[in-house]
């Protein structure tokens, strides 16, 4: 058997910064507990790492979109605890949420359909108010079918909860109406941001995401919550450029004079996007070191002037604080997370 080498890539995730920034949410939650939005590999930093820690810290409500992410959270924690936001939409899905105990989101007549001729049982609900993505209109609140479901969790979700928008309150108002309407075990609103917008809005339960891996979704939140993802990437190789001399794809980058480059084993599929061109730099012992010229697939060269000691085989370290690198890359806090490839040791 071939033994696995180590990978050029780390994906640093400080599981203590993690637990911390439930802590807080939780806090900031006030009554209502905080559970913990898990979908997408916990927001690319890995369920594996993710999940224990936030279990240790006390979390018992994970929600996930897709049956399969289910599957691998069970390795985690009980069933009961996951709820899958899809909802099923065939019977198949129904069928796994009754052999496996994980709580379905019905989100629409046709799966609360699905889910009763499927043998039913306990079930959480989305219900749209205002977002329409996915959820039960408020008109249909009242349907024979829904009333029928035995609800443990009535939820909706906010679409502007990161902005100072008259939708946060309308939205709020149609969720205390839809709350009457449905008789249920326990109530949810808030993501990340919807905590910061005040006791109103956590209800029973939050389902914080973005907050918990280090994002700030609004300004009430920052000095609160704790970079929990850190990268470093290896240098392959060091080069000497003459003045005169182009670096990358399209020769974007002319060296003014001698100098002296790495080659950086960190590209576009691992997440590092070309519009990082011409605005990223890289930290070593301190030192800035401007990314030059196109970034690569797989690569990505930088200015090595200002660090004569620094040699092949070095880790250099990827500024990574979300609200910056987003307003730095214009992508957003969650895009960066979830664009981490699967080349990075987790
Ligand atoms: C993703 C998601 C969350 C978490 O949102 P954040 O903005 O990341 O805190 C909460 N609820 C639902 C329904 C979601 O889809």
């Amino acid at each position: 058997m071939l033994e696995a080498v180590a990978p050029t890539l780390r994906l640093n995730i400080d599981t203590d910064a993690l637990a911390g920034n439930w802590r807080t949410l939780d806090a900031l939650s006030g009554a209502a507990s905080a559970g913990a939005a898990v979908k997408a590999n916990a927001y690319g930093l890995g369920l594996a790492k993710a999940v224990p820690a936030l279990a240790d810290a006390g979390c018992t409500s994970y929600f996930v979109a897709h049956w399969g992410e289910a599957r691998e959270l069970l390795n985690y924690v009980p069933p009961e605890q996951i709820s899958v936001l899809h909802g099923p939409i065939n019977s198949a899905e129904a069928q796994f949420a009754i052999s496996s105990g994980v709580i379905p989101v019905i989100n629409s007549l046709h799966q609360a359909g699905i889910w009763t001729t499927a043998g039913g049982g306990m079930c959480d609900i989305m219900v749209d108010t205002g977002i329409n993505r996915l959820g039960l209109s408020m008109d249909e609140i009242q349907a024979d079918r829904i009333i029928k479901l035995s609800v443990r969790t009535l939820m909706s979700h906010l679409a502007s909860a990161d902005e100072d928008s008259p939708l946060n309150a309308q939205q709020l108002a149609k969720f205390k109406t839809a709350t009457n309407a449905i008789p249920a075990g326990q109530h949810s609103l808030a993501n990340s941001a919807g905590i910061a917008l005040g006791p109103d809005y956590t209800f029973d339960l939050t389902r914080p995401g973005l907050a918990l891996y280090g994002g700030v979704p609004r300004a009430e939140l920052a000095g609160a919550i704790s970079q929990v993802a850190f990268l470093e990437a290896a240098i392959l190789q060091i080069r000497t450029l003459k003045a005169g001399d182009t670096v990358g794809y399209n020769a974007t980058f002319t060296a003014p004079s001698d100098m002296r480059v790495g080659v950086i084993s960190l590209g576009y599929a691992d997440g590092f996007l070309r519009c990082w061109a011409g605005r990223a730099a890289i930290m070593y012992e301190g030192k800035a070191l401007p990314v030059l010229g196109k970034i690569s697939m797989d690569m990505i060269v930088v200015d090595l002037t200002s660090v004569p000691n620094c040699r092949e085989g070095d880790w250099l370290s990827v500024p990574y604080a979300l609200p910056e690198a987003a307003k730095q890359s214009g992508l957003s806090q969650y895009e960066l997370l979830t664009i981490l490839g699967q080349r990075f040791s987790r």
